[in-house]
């Protein structure tokens, strides 16, 4: 951390920003140079609060030298994450993942129809929401224990593996009975106990992106999963709010190669979330691919104009199929492949 102090700054500022860090426990090496003096505060073990420091006589700024994450930093473990899941899907290697299913369970026929539809045409790992974090406290709010149950029994008759969202710290439990992978949503993605609770849940987590969270804060909220032992971790852009209506969020593609370059934690895409509607779905799904992400998360539904929510960006199974005959191309291009799909474990 390197305090820079204006150029007008006395000795007594200067040693009042020395006494400072010497006090957090800190060494400080003063730099004079030419107009203005800057004090670097050396040994920081990322604890070392930036906030004391700002508000102090004759300082100008205050800028981080070392990153505030650790564990999720590509500085700490050079070599990707593999995340391995029990049906065999690797998460974070060469070959895609593909994550497909309905926003929500909404009965035990339609996940399982659904799981067959989509493990057919390739995705292996099936998604749905048991417990729906709803803008509307009067919208659906999913199915709850028997939606998990539901999801259980598609994925023993499918082969997919589970992922599905965990609302609170004390529903983590109940829902790592049942997932394979543990999504955090948006609106959750700085609930830290819940992060703690999901860290310590021995499953792997998804961790979507906030709507408004900067890649630090994302990666941020990433740390506390490693900081409890969990470090089977997921990084998920969906999208972030923008000044713009043209679509229900603004995917930020960039940060697939940003992430990339910060950390060794494998990043998916939602384009469904990311733009709210199926027609850009799978152009922005294509893009994903381009840009290097590991893999996909897609909503699917059988009758999007009857789902109980999200049916305005859920795209039909052939449009799913046609997305994936897509990427197939475009993962040959940039070197990679697609997850070579499930055989059935029994028959539709
Ligand atoms: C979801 O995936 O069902 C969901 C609610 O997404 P997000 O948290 O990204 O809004
Ligand atoms: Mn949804």
């Amino acid at each position: 951390m390197l305090v820079v102090m204006k150029h007008n700054a006395s000795e007594e500022d200067i040693s009042g920003v020395v006494g400072t860090i010497k006090e957090m426990g800190y060494d400080a090496r003063p730099i004079p140079g030419g107009p203005r003096t800057a004090v670097g505060l050396v040994g920081n073990d990322g604890r070392a609060d930036a906030g004391r420091l700002q508000g102090l006589s004759g300082v100008l700024e205050v800028i981080p030298v070392t990153q505030a994450y650790k564990q999720v930093s590509r500085e700490w473990r050079e070599e990707d994450t593999l995340v391995t899941l029990p049906n065999g899907t690797v998460i974070g290697g060469r070959d895609l993942v593909m994550m497909a299913g309905p926003c929500a369970v909404e009965g035990e026929r339609q996940i399982i129809e659904v799981a067959h539809v989509v493990r057919e045409m390739g995705a292996t790992i099936l998604r749905g929401g048991a417990f729906k974090p709803r803008t509307s406290p009067y919208s659906f709010q999913g199915l709850g224990l028997d939606g998990l149950r539901f999801l259980a029994r598609a994925r023993e008759e499918s082969g997919m593996v589970v992922v599905t969202e965990a609302l609170d710290p004390d529903g983590v439990d109940l829902v790592a009975e049942y997932a394979d992978i543990i999504q955090i949503g948006a609106r959750n993605m700085q609930n830290y106990p819940l992060l703690r609770r999901a860290g310590r849940s021995g499953k792997p987590v998804l961790l979507k992106r906030g709507m408004a969270a900067t890649i630090e804060e994302w990666l941020l909220a990433a740390e506390y999963l490693l900081a409890e032992g969990n470090h089977d971790v997921i990084l998920c852009e969906r999208g972030v709010r923008s000044f713009a209506k043209h679509t229900r969020n603004l995917l930020d593609l960039a940060a697939i190669p940003v992430v990339r370059s910060l950390s060794h934690l494998p990043i998916i895409v939602d384009p469904s979330h990311g733009t709210g509607l199926r027609s850009k779905v799978i152009p922005m799904g294509r893009a994903a691919v381009a840009a290097g992400a590991d893999g996909l998360m897609i909503e699917v539904h059988l009758d999007p104009p009857h789902a109980m929510s999200d049916g305005a960006q859920s795209l039909y199974p052939e449009q799913f199929g046609e997305l994936m005959d897509q990427i197939r191309v475009i993962a040959k291009a940039i070197g990679r492949d697609v997850t070579a799909p499930l055989e059935a474990v029994s028959p539709v």
